[in-house]
């Protein structure tokens, strides 16, 4: 989608009355939580009805909820959400929960550039850009003939690691692979993860400044994937292994964790590089995004994946991260946001972080 009509789109908007707009999952808690505090009005979008959990959360609940018979037919909607001066806020689940080419075409003014999914969904765009970048990443194995030290096979499609599995030798890859699905094989990176989550403004020059705009690191998390985070306390990996008892890497939740302070430096360098390349490439990956990465033992980086919108490693941070309180008190992803739109308005420049 064009800038040209992203400003057709904000034409008919009253832009001192915009509601902040998502999917209710993921981290519409902390979006809506966030977008309040900055004095926006709200609306979820939910399947079926009203999503009673939110009742427990009076601070994260929206104004309003927004009830539709399935995510994906969200474009029939349009004309009563461009009515509500909706801005549309995706998140992780979103994109999925939409489907890639209804999001695309969706005709709502969406904060962050939508360009942006092409280059993160397909693995070998993914690697032009961040290899393109400078980062390293975990080498890729083309022939599974040449695996000798543990890899990690993943589908491609496959969300939230759900069926990726381990192998060490060519003989387990080929026992354990679904041949009629394609996947990558990579180098499994030995070290500890973490998932850096940054804010990329191209409107606002303070802080550590770019060449075009200013980037944050707001917080950081690891996530919890079942079974592989806590299967030892059964036996050790081969010993079940034995028995077909296998590992795998859902996601099931986040731990906050914060880095030894000599890594900072390279952290800001990593999404400086990805930022600074994004702008090259098309047009720039704007607001929150998410290196994926693994710190080995030689203190070195290995990036596996990025992720270009807000991330739910950003969940535990709604009151503010050890990060980003060195920022602003009370900072959230969410709240960044929503701060970020109310710059763009106050400045006329909403069409830059809009697409
Ligand atoms: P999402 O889209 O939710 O980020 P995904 O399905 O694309 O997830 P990845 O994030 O690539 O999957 O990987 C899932 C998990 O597998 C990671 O969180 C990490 O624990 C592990 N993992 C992935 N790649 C590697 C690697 N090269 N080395 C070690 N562990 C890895």
């Amino acid at each position: 989608m064009s800038s040209i009509q992203i400003t057709d789109l904000l034409k008919s908007y009253d832009t001192r009355n915009l509601t902040i707009a998502t999917v209710c999952s993921h981290s519409s808690l902390q979006i809506f939580n966030g977008a309040k505090k900055e004095g926006f009005q709200t609306l979820g979008i939910a399947v079926g009805g009203v999503k009673k959990y939110y009742d427990a959360f009076p601070l994260g609940k929206p104004d309003e909820f927004f009830i539709v018979d399935n995510y994906k037919d969200i474009n029939k909607y349009t004309d009563e959400l461009l009515e509500k001066n909706v801005i549309i806020i995706p998140h992780g689940s979103f994109v999925e929960y939409l489907g890639p080419k209804n999001f695309l075409k969706m005709r709502l003014p969406t904060f962050g550039n939508r360009q942006v999914l092409m280059w993160e969904s397909d693995r070998v765009m993914e690697r032009k850009w961040l290899e393109g970048a400078g980062i390293t990443m975990p080498k890729e194995i083309k022939d599974p003939h040449n695996i000798d030290k543990p890899v990690i096979v993943k589908y491609h499609g496959a969300k939230g690691g759900r069926g990726f599995f381990v192998a060490k030798t060519f003989q387990e890859f080929n026992r354990r692979v679904q041949k009629n699905k394609s996947f990558v094989i990579q180098e499994f990176v030995m070290g500890t993860r973490y998932y850096l989550h940054y804010f990329y403004s191209p409107i606002q020059n303070t802080g550590y400044q770019l060449r075009d705009g200013s980037l944050q690191l707001l917080s950081m998390d690891r996530r919890d994937e079942t079974t592989i985070d806590e299967v030892q306390r059964l036996g050790s990996i081969a010993e079940l292994e034995e028995l077909g008892i296998h590992p795998t890497f859902v996601v099931t939740g986040n731990i906050p964790i914060v880095m030894r302070e000599s890594l900072l430096p390279k952290v800001f360098t990593m999404g400086e590089a990805v930022v600074e390349k994004s702008l090259e490439l098309f047009g720039g990956v704007i607001g929150s995004f998410c290196l994926e990465t693994v710190v080995t033992e030689d203190l070195e980086f290995k990036v596996f994946e990025i992720s270009a919108r807000i991330v739910a490693g950003t969940n535990p941070y709604i009151a503010g991260s050890p990060y980003s309180e060195l920022i602003q008190h009370d900072l959230s992803t969410g709240r960044r946001i929503a701060q970020e739109l109310k710059f763009a308005i106050k400045h006329k420049k909403l069409e830059k972080i809009l697409s």
